[in-house]
Formats: structure tokens, sequence, C-alpha cells
């Protein structure tokens, strides 16, 4: 990677993914094509961010397609290491972000955001991009790479990049093609309790627990969803806000089944 990188001229984008490829990846890397010159894509279901009883060994890994949809798009690189590569033997070193890791999904997801963190560290050390784009479906990841670009004095720009939905509103993600079949019919109800904040919005709503609550009345009607969290958040700090005149981060996390789906929307006046 460090040679590859070493023969390329001019601006550097980089699109971190962990592959199973869909039109939300696809979408990132033309918002990185449209910034640079040259184009990285990593592809590695990174171990660090899963948790003990997490779907790392479940997660799909169709490489073949990953490869050749990456090559389809022009990616001039794709970085695809072992995870011994990238965690040799020995490999201790962690980077913390702090409080932003630690709510929400961090709350749920113990270590998850250090995991990224450091992953993503580790590419941009590794790749030295000029820009690197993130989805917005990951909200607060986008913040926790925010800071800890900052924090760590990377010198990288975070190109973010809007949510990508299916016809029905369910956000692309490659864990979709877990879902029993009946779960995938009910799962649009993730998107249809966002847009339930939304509409709440619209019509005046300014308390963040009664938009919370509109998001929980959707998904208390469809039994297979389990609500693992509804926040109404400041975008930039992610604290929950009271009465607010916006913008109000609405974000989510649901169970069908064993997989679990994020979501987010943000409210703005
Ligand atoms: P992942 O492979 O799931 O780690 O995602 C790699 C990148 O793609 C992350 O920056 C995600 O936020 C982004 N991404 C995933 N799903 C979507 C989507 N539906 N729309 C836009 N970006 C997405």
């Amino acid at each position: 990677m460090r040679s590859a990188r070493a023969a390329l001229k001019g601006r550097v984008s980089l699109v971190p993914t962990m592959g199973a490829l869909h039109a939300g990846h696809m979408s990132l890397v033309r918002l990185a094509r449209a910034q640079s010159d040259n184009v990285v894509a990593s592809l590695f279901v990174n171990p660090t961010q899963f948790g003990p009883n997490e779907d790392f060994a479940l997660y799909p890994r169709p490489r073949g397609r990953d490869l050749q949809m990456f090559r389809d798009a022009g990616v001039d690189v794709v970085y695809a290491p072992l995870a011994s590569e990238v965690y040799p033997p020995g490999d201790s070193t962690r980077v913390d972000p702090g409080e932003m890791g630690a709510i929400l999904e961090g709350a749920h997801r113990p270590g998850h955001f250090a995991g990224v963190a450091t992953v993503v560290t580790k590419l941009f050390v590794l790749v030295r991009p000029d820009v690197a784009v993130f989805g917005e479906k990951d909200a607060q990841q986008v913040r926790v790479i925010k800071r800890v670009t900052r924090d760590l004095m990377h010198g990288v720009e975070i190109a973010v990049a809007p949510t990508v939905r299916e016809a029905d509103g369910l956000a692309l993600s490659s864990r979709n093609v877990l879902l029993k079949p009946e779960d995938r019919a009910a799962a649009p109800a993730i998107y249809q309790s966002l847009r339930a904040a939304m509409d709440a919005w619209q019509k005046g709503e300014r308390r963040g627990p009664a938009i919370s609550n509109a998001v929980r009345t959707v998904l208390s009607g469809v039994p297979q969803a389990e609500v693992e969290y509804v926040s109404a958040a400041d975008p930039e700090t992610l604290a929950e806000v009271g009465l607010t005149s916006g913008p109000v981060l609405v974000s989510l996390a649901v169970r069908f089944g064993s997989v679990r789906l994020i979501d987010n929307v943000t409210l703005t006046t």
C-alpha cells in the first residue's frame, strides 16, 4: 500500500469500507472521485470494532464481487489487507475517542468506536489521503472521525455523503441481506418512524423527548422490531436536546432478530 501510494500523483481520496458493497458505498466512491485525482478504497472487516457477541464471523464477505464493483467504479487502488497485517502479533496501541465514542452506539457497543478510530488512524497513516469520505448513515461515526482527525492532527479533510435508501425507505446496509424475509418486509418501519419525527418537526414540535417518542410510537407497532435506543441530539455534540430550535439529529438502533440496524435523519428549519 505504501509503495502504491507513493506512485500516486495529485490529490488522493480514501473510501474506507468493510465490503459487501452496495449503492451507498458506490455513492461514496463517486464523491471521492469528484474531489480527487486518485481514489483509494479499503476493504477490511475490522475485528476491533466488533464486540465479542457481535456478527464479525457472519459479516458478509463477497470479495470477488466487491473487487469487481470497485474496478467498475474506477477505483485506482484497493487495499484489502489481512487482519494480521493491520494487527500484527503484539499490536496493542488503540485510539480512544473519549466521551463522544462512549454514548449512543458506544453505550450499546462498548469499544466499537475505539476500534473504528484505531483502524481509521492506521489507514490515514498508511494511505496519507488528502480527503476521506464517509456516509451520514453512520452519523456518530462521522462525528467521532472528525474529532479524531482534529485531535490527532491527521490533516485529512472529511467529506460526508448522504444516506442512500431503497425505494421503500430502508437505508442500504451490508447487513440487510442477513434479514429474514419477514423482517426485511417489516424493516421499512425504521424509516417510517424517522418520517414521523420529520412530520412532528414540520408541525412545530421542538421538544427532543417528544420527537423521540414519535419515533418509538411507530416502532412499537412492529412486533419484530426491538428498539435499542432512540435519540434526539445536537448534531455537533451528540448531547440529547430538550426544547430546541434545531438542528436535531434523530438516530436509532433497532434489532430484527439477530440483525442490528441503525439509521438517522437531521431535522432543520
Ligand atoms: P461499512 O462498509 O458499512 O463500514 O460502510 C462504509 C462506508 O459506507 C461508511 O462511511 C458508511 O457510513 C457508508 N455507508 C454505508 N451505508 C450507506 C448508505 N446507505 N448510504 C451512504 N453511505 C453508506
